[in-house]
């Protein structure tokens, strides 16, 4: 193989690895966005609330679960995107979480760095 080829070569690799790299980082700026959206969705419910507590205390009403159960079942749902985007991102990044103190870590470590929890896979 002569210096062009060569050359070639290495330069068609390095823009693979590029490729690559480039498409997780995009991957991950959007779930960061995602991520943030569902967090100022969960934020907007806590204010909604807040209002209805606010509103039944000022009429000197009671208040019931029943008067907000929209609210914490959106707010449930929310939550549990939120869960999933997380550990997807934690994929992307190639983390797990500690089974014994959820610390975050590489996914080939055997041991906790944290607790040292032995990690079993
Ligand atoms: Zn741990």
């Amino acid at each position: 193989m002569d210096i062009f080829n060569k050359i070639g070569k290495k330069a068609t690799e390095t823009y693979k690895v590029t490729a690559e790299k480039t498409g997780k980082l995009a991957k991950e700026a959007k779930l960061k966005m995602e991520i943030n959206t569902y967090k100022s969705n969960v934020q907007e419910l806590y204010t909604e609330i807040g209002e209805k507590v606010y509103l039944k205390y000022s009429a000197q009403e009671e208040l019931t679960l029943e008067d907000i159960q929209d609210e914490l079942n959106k707010v449930d749902t929310i939550s549990e995107q939120i869960e999933r985007a997380n550990e997807e991102m934690m994929k992307l990044k190639d983390k797990v979480k500690c089974t014994n103190c959820s610390f975050e870590m590489d996914s080939e470590f055997k041991y906790c760095p944290n607790c040292g929890a032995k990690q079993n896979k």
